[in-house]
């Protein structure tokens, strides 16, 4: 059977590294979509034009290209932030939206993570996660990423960003972040790497027994 995982969750919850790591495991071609938002921000901060320029963010989605999202500018914390404005916009997410799925109709499946992949992108997706961790806890994650990339912010401002990334994530009327009413929850607060991958295969194998 093709094996189509979706994988959501708030910002720095984990969802990145666990779909990597199940995509490796069942030699899934894998998707970070949140890649493809941070890009159309790129594009629009490069041309010097504005993030609220609706109409401009549109046509960057429309003419992203799979080259653009390899650039390590794309991780830095400003285009996390870009990237939560520009995704409010309904016309770019339309224009993303068929490219996300052109990539999950892989025949062999695909395993795909961001904020709306199991309500929109892929509703029919046998299996869908929804990882989340405590505020303080993906704060202190994404200090260390940021801080082994050398970058440096204070733990109080990574968390004061990723709660209001949340927030506008949350409380946007396009596909905002919010669990499939058919998706398992996978707090992983007190879990290491490890440990939430075991937990996370688990869930996996769960579903993927139930549905045969
Ligand atoms: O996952 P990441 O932090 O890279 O996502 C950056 C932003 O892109 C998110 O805060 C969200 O606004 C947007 N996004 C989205 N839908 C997705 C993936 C990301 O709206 N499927």
């Amino acid at each position: 059977m093709r094996l189509v995982i979706a994988i959501d969750g708030p910002a720095a919850s984990g969802k990145g590294t666990l779909a990597k790591r199940l995509a490796a495991h069942y030699r899934l071609p894998h998707l970070d979509t949140g890649l493809l938002y941070r890009a159309v921000a790129l594009a629009l901060v490069d041309a010097g034009t504005s993030l609220n320029d609706a109409g401009a963010a549109a046509g960057a989605a429309a003419a992203l290209d799979a080259g653009s999202l390899d650039d390590p500018r794309l991780r830095d914390r400003a285009m996390g932030e870009a990237a939560s404005r520009v995704s409010a916009v309904p016309e770019v997410r339309a224009a993303l939206l068929a490219w996300q799925r052109r990539f999950a109709a892989d025949p062999a499946g695909a395993v795909l993570d961001g904020r709306d992949i199991g309500t929109v992108v892929c509703p029919d997706a046998p299996v869908k996660l929804f990882i989340t961790a405590s505020s303080a806890e993906r704060a202190r994650r994404r200090h260390r990423e940021l801080a082994g990339r050398g970058e440096a912010a204070t733990l109080e401002a990574i968390r004061a960003d990723i709660e209001a990334r949340d927030a506008r994530d949350a409380g946007r009327a396009a596909a905002p972040l919010r669990m499939a009413e058919d998706a398992v929850r996978l707090d992983t607060t007190d879990l290491d790497a490890e440990a939430a991958f075991a937990r996370a295969l688990t869930l996996v194998e769960d579903a993927r027994a139930r549905i045969g």
